[in-house]
Parts: C-alpha cells; sequence; structure tokens
C-alpha cells in the first residue's frame, strides 16, 4: 500500500499448506501490514489469515523469559494457563538455569531410566531446519526414535496408504493443475476454509467449465461451485469409494492397459468390489445409485479427473482404507501420472510436509527411510558418528499412553521436550492426555505463548515467532520456501535452533553449525545430505535467489517436478499395488444414550489450537467465540435456537458452547472446530486408532446434546 515502511521482508505465510508466499510490512520493529507476493502457490492471493493473522508476534502474551514451575505447585490440567494465574505457577529464570534444568533431568531420565523414557514432539510449525535438528536430537541425544508430531493427527493415514499404494506420500501434482483437469473430485476437505487459497484455483477452475464433485457428509461452500455434491452419511467413504470403483470395472470403463502395465493387484480388487454394487451401497452411504454411477462415468471418461482429500478422509480408524479406495479410483481409471490427474492429500499445517520429509516421524529418518532397514541404518550411524535405535519409536497417542504405562513398564515414558506443539489441545480425549502430560516427571516446553501444554511444563523455553527467523518450509506442492527474519524476539524469546543445540550440547552431543542465524544453512545442507536425491538439486544459495523450489529436484539446473509418476512409480517394483478395502464401522457408534455424531474440524478464521489466531486483532474480531453447528432442521424438532447455549456430552467429557445453525452439517451430527480452550471439541474426540497410520478418530464419536 501506500504506508511508508522501514522496510519489506520476503516470507511465507506461517498458517495453512498452501504456502502464499507474503511480504512482511516492518515499521518501527513492528509488522504493520503484510502483502501477498507472486509465489506459484498464490499468484500473489491471500486469504484472511494469511493478510491479517500477524499481530500476534506483538501480543503482550509473548512468553519473553525462562520460566521454571515453582517447588510444590501441582499441575493442575483441568485449568486453564490464565495470565494472572503465571506467576503464581512459574517463576522468572536465566537462560543458563533453564537449560541446565531442563537438559539435566532428561539426561537423568535417560540415564537412569534408559533411551525408550524419553519422547519428543516437534512442530509443522517449525521450519525443515528446526524439525531436521530436532528430531537428530532425540535420535542421537535422546538416543530412541520415539519422535513425532502433528503429521499424526493429520494425514499419516493418508501417507501410510499412498506410500504402500504408489510409494511416496507426497502429491502427484500441484493444486493450481486442477486448472487442467475436467473432473475434480474433493472429498472430507473444506477448502474454503481451511486452504482458502487452493479453493481459488478449484472456483476458477469450475468457471472455465471443470466439473467440481465435492464429496462430504458437511456441505461447505465448495458446494456452490460443485457440479455434483455427494452428501454422504458420516462414516461412509468406503462404501461410497467402493461403489464408484465397482461402476468403474462392472461398466467396462476401466483403463485396461493402463491397469496391465502399471498396476498390481487388479484381480484382488475387482473380486472384492463386486458386493458393492451402486444399489447395495445407496441406502449405506445416502448417495442416490444414480449419483454414484453417473460421477464414475464421469471420473472415468473425463480427460483428466484429479482428486483432493482432507482430514475427513483421513481421521478415522478406516482413514488408510479411506485413501487405498482414492488410489484404486485413480489406478483403475488411469488418471494419474499426467496433467489434471492424480492424487492431492492437501496438508493442513504449514510446515506437515517438510517436517514429515524432515524426518520428525518415529518409524523414519529423513526423507521416509525406515529406522529398522539395515542398510539405512548404518548409513545414518556413520552419517552422524553415532549409535542409534534401530526400532520405531512410539507415536504421538501412544507417547500420551506410556506416558501413564506402570511404573514396572520398561517403555514408559517419563520425561518430554515439547517444540510447538500443544497436544493439551490438539490431542483426542483431552482429559486423557492432559492427565499423561502432568503426570510426567519432566516436560520440557518450547513455545512463543503460555499454551494448554506449557501450562502443565516443568520449564517453559520462551522461542522465536515465524517472522523472528530464516528457514525453510515445504508446501502441499512440494515446493521448499525460503521465509526470511523481519524482527527480532522479544525480550530473553530465543530462535528455536538455538535452543535446539545449547539443549543438545548439555545431552553430551558435539554439534558444530557454523554460521548466520544458528548455522541455519549449515543445518539445511546436512539435511539436503541425509534426504539424498529428494532436494539434492536445491541449494541454499538456489532458496535465497529463487525462494521456492518444487521436489523432487535432482540437480541445480532442474526446474524440479511438480507432476510426478509420469512414467513408473517409487515403489519397488515401480507398479501401483492396489489395496481392496471393507467396510469397518467407527470405534465409537451413536446409540441411545449418546445418539448424535460429533465431527471436529476447523474454521476460515482460527487456526488450529488457536495459540496464535486467537491473539491476532482482526482474526479474533471476526470469530470471537466458540460455536457448534446443527441443521436447523434438528435444531427445530429439539427446539433450539442459533445463539442458545447447548451442552455437547461424550463418554470422555462435555464442553458449554454456542449454537449456530448450519444446514450445511447432517440431521444427526454436530460440528465443533477444535481451536477453542474454553470449549475444546478434543475433551469429547475419541482416542480410537487407525490400525496403519496411528491416526485418532477425529471425524466421528457419539455424543449427546442437551440445553444449556
Ligand atoms: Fe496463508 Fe493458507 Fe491463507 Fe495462503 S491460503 S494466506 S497460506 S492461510
Amino acid at each position: 500500500g501506500s504506508q511508508v515502511v522501514d522496510r519489506k521482508v520476503d516470507s511465507v505465510c506461517p498458517f495453512c499448506g498452501v504456502g502464499c508466499l507474503i511480504t512482511y510490512n516492518v515499521k518501527d520493529e513492528h509488522i504493520v501490514s503484510v502483502d501477498g507476493r507472486d509465489g506459484p502457490a498464490n499468484h500473489g492471493r491471500l486469504c484472511v489469515k494469511g493478510r491479517f493473522g500477524f499481530d500476534y508476534v506483538h501480543h503482550d502474551q509473548r512468553l519473553t523469559k525462562p520460566l521454571i514451575r515453582k517447588p510444590g505447585v501441582p499441575k493442575d490440567d483441568g485449568e486453564a494457563p490464565r495470565p494472572s494465574h503465571w506467576s503464581e505457577v512459574f517463576r522468572e529464570a536465566s537462560w543458563e538455569e533453564a537449560l541446565e534444568f531442563a537438559a539435566g533431568k532428561l539426561r537423568t531420565l535417560r540415564d537412569g531410566h534408559g533411551p525408550k523414557s524419553l519422547a519428543g514432539f516437534g512442530s509443522a510449525k517449525g521450519s525443515n531446519e528446526e524439525a531436521y535438528l530436532f528430531q537428530k536430537l532425540v535420535r542421537t541425544g535422546f538416543q530412541s526414535n520415539n519422535v513425532d508430531h502433528c503429521t499424526r493427527l493429520c494425514h499419516a493415514s493418508s501417507v501410510a496408504a499412498l506410500l504402500e499404494g504408489v510409494g511416496s506420500g507426497a502429491v502427484s501434482n500441484p493444486v493450481n493443475d486442477v486448472a487442467h483437469a475436467e473432473l475434480v473430485m474433493v472429498i472430507g476437505s473444506n477448502p474454503t476454509a481451511n486452504h482458502p487459497v487452493a479453493a481459488t484455483w478449484m472456483k476458477n477452475a469450475a468457471k472455465n467449465g471443470t466439473k467440481i464433485v465435492l464429496a462430504d457428509p458437511r456441505v461447505t461452500d465448495l458446494g456452490r461451485h460443485a457440479w455434483r455434491v455427494m452428501q454422504f452419511k458420516p462414516d461412509t467413504d468406503v462404501a461410497m469409494l467402493n461403489a464408484l470403483i465397482h461402476t468403474v470395472i462392472e461398466e467396462g470403463l476401466a483403463d485396461e492397459s493402463f491397469v496391465r502395465e502399471r498396476a498390481d493387484n487388479f484381480e484382488a480388487l475387482r473380486q472384492n468390489v463386486k458386493a458393492y454394487s451402486p444399489e447395495a451401497m445407496a441406502p449405506i452411504c445416502g448417495i442416490p445409485a444414480q449419483t454414484l454411477r453417473e460421477v464414475a462415468r464421469a471420473f472415468a471418461k473425463a480427460k483428466g479427473a484429479m482428486i483432493l482429500w482432507g482430514m475427513g478422509v483421513s481421521q478415522h480408524v478406516h482413514g488408510t482404507d479411506n485413501v487405498r479406495c482414492l488410489i484404486a479410483l485413480s489406478t483403475v481409471t488411469g488418471q494419474i501420472g499426467r496433467p489434471g490427474t492424480g492424487l492431492h492429500p492437501l496438508r493442513g499445517q504449514n510446515n506437515v510436509q517438510g517436517a514429515s520429509d524432515a524426518g520428525l516421524i518415529p518409524m523414519m529418518f529423513p526423507n521416509y527411510q525406515r529406522v529398522d532397514d539395515a542398510g539405512v541404518h548404518r548409513w545414518f550411524e556413520d552419517f552422524w558418528g553415532t549409535r542409534l535405535d534401530a526400532t520405531p519409536g512410539y507415536t504421538v497417542v501412544e507417547i500420551m499412553h506410556k506416558a501413564l504405562a506402570d511404573d514396572s513398564d520398561p517403555h514408559k515414558i517419563r520425561g518430554m521436550y515439547v517444540m510447538g506443539e500443544n497436544p493439551a489441545m490438539s490431542d483426542p480425549d483431552l482429559n486423557h492426555a492432559r492427565h499423561a502430560l502432568a503426570s510426567l516427571e519432566h516436560l520440557v516446553v518450547q513455545d512463543i505463548f503460555m499454551t494448554e501444554t506449557a501450562w502443565l511444563a516443568d520449564v517453559v523455553l520462551p522461542a522465536s515467532a515465524w517472522p523472528e527467523k530464516t528457514g525453510t518450509v515445504s508446501n502441499t506442492d512440494r515446493m521448499v520456501q525460503l521465509g526470511r527474519r523481519a524482527l527480532t524476539p522479544p525480550g530473553d524469546a530465543k530462535p528455536d535452533l538455538w535452543i535446539i543445540q545449547e539443549i543438545a550440547r548439555r545431552m553430551g552431543l558435539t554439534w558444530d553449525y557454523a554460521g548466520d542465524e544458528c548455522g541455519v544453512a549449515a543445518v539445511y545442507e546436512e539435511m539436503r545430505q541425509a534426504m539424498h536425491a529428494a532436494i539434492s538439486g536445491i541449494s541454499w544459495e538456489r532458496l535465497q535467489r529463487e525462494s521456492s523450489v518444487t521436489y523432487p529436484c535432482l540437480s541445480e539446473d532442474d526446474p524440479g517436478q511438480p507432476i510426478v509418476f509420469a512414467d513408473s512409480f517409487p515403489t519397488a517394483d515401480g507398479r501401483v499395488k492396489l489395496v481392496p478395502a471393507d467396510i469397518i464401522p467407527a470405534a465409537e457408534r451413536p446409540d441411545a444414550d449418546y445418539p448424535f455424531v460429533l465431527i471436529t474440524g476447523r474454521q476460515l478464521e482460527h487456526w488450529h489450537t488457536g495459540s496464535m489466531t486467537r491473539r491476532a486483532t482482526v482474526l479474533d474480531a471476526i470469530e470471537p467465540l466458540a460455536t457448534a453447528s446443527m441443521n436447523g432442521a434438528d435444531m427445530e424438532s429439539m427446539q433450539l435456537a442459533p445463539g442458545d447455549v447447548i451442552t455437547v456430552r461424550s463418554r470422555r467429557g462435555e464442553v458449554a458452547i454456542h449454537l449456530r445453525r448450519d444446514d450445511g452439517t447432517p440431521s444427526g451430527a454436530v460440528f465443533i472446530p477444535f481451536a477453542y480452550y474454553e470449549a475444546a471439541a478434543n475433551q469429547l474426540t475419541n482416542a480410537a486408532l487407525d490400525p496403519f497410520g496411528k491416526i485418532p478418530e477425529f471425524k466421528y464419536c457419539a455424543v449427546r446434546i442437551l440445553r444449556g
């Protein structure tokens, strides 16, 4: 704009996985506005979060001093972290004292109870360099693979199915490739709220003739642009998708030469879907057989058909099966490996793709190299110059269970280091998760605010917000993008890379990452080697020049490969492995006591656990209040009106919340965003896990609705 600023600093939006490039306008050491930059994912566009969600960095609740829990103050796992109480619970400490205390106790637990007594949660909100260094600290310093992050709560099931089926967990085609598709199926995703700039590509494609099929139990805004809306009953993904595959195969619409040349196990799939005719599935999924057939035909016959999906697909005990069906649908129709086709699991967090690539997961080293593969294990022992554990570590929800394990359990988790995650809000069954965090002997939390998790810590380390550091993040389209430091951290807050290295040193590691900004370039270059081919053509210098480079990128002059799988798949034999799926019901079904289905999710203005966006003035002004959405017909029959306060209760907890009418929410269901501490949706959710991805069933549990 016309505003006179002191400097303009190019960076990346810190919220969603679309990865819009931005410019921070800085005056008097404050960000005064944000502009959209002409990045490959956004072409200058921004949504309301990117444009207005910046002044959280200047909020007066920023942590500016290391804090140590006062002796004898109990960890109250039912209490909100109210600022007026902070000084009753914590005292300020010097960095030296806080780091000694944080690392000293971790060391004592490791040496006394063994490496498996410790775990670390990194964050998809940190940079690739932070993720890489954090997992290296856990693997080499804690000496186990108990390291994970919120990908477990997000696309773990998608990644499990994709690695098994096509050999790579990342997307095959970028979002804006929808412009080249004749048909786009968006399933279990609300992109106008959660990937808003990505949704603009979809809406513009629709304007130019692309048929959008929105498949979702909740009819959301994108439905207005859709050719067909399939509002299937919650939890019936496999029934609906198998009916589509059945139609394609039985009506002779399969791409036989593609299947013959590039896929295995077709016969088993064909046999399995025989029982799933649209006519048989219509009463189960609630979509007329005629619609299922129409959509299947249009998908198969389209010159290009692409599938994009979100948490509605992944967050089920059958999340992996849901994605197996999507892979099968794309494969039997030959809709993969060309422009306007393919599989796109929309990544939620700004760096959930990158943090996973960097190895912030318990079963894999960087770039999905299995910790229990002997060759890989040897390579990393050489590379890092130390002995490494060869068994996969525990995942997020498993770690919470292990924190409450019996004292005699040799794998009981006793100490944790949490960097930038907020499991006391984001985990399922919060009463259990908070109790688990509170019962740890030692909890170190590194964050920018007194999050609900930090509130349960023994020591809190004040870290840097995204505009206060330089680093890379990788978006949903596999673009590695550079964010540059615009501000210095407030008070005594420190860059996360500095804190990780200080903890590492005190755990006995001798690292040396020289250079500006805590050696970020050196960390990146080491990560580039550890990831082998994937980003080998993306040097730190190149990122300075280009800001954004897509991988796979094999050499300095490789422009990057936005569309993959053209000739072969990165599986062992280069072919797709088709995996049939059958109907598995949700872990907890509605019954007479708990007759409603709870669906949790997000909304446009607030990001995940709300710690940033609820402290951003404009966003908080637009959506100041937690609300639950219900269908108008249900409200009428229960004599409820918009604005009423209801209590939503499950077998695990209850929340009081204001009611909002939303006729897109199906009858018999209630939708609650999980961003609000005062009505935390995850107090209600069920921690039942998908057996492959170990992702909890956030999208389905049974609740009762009471007035007031
Ligand atoms: Fe930021 Fe996502 Fe909005 Fe883009 S679409 S501005 S990356 S929140």
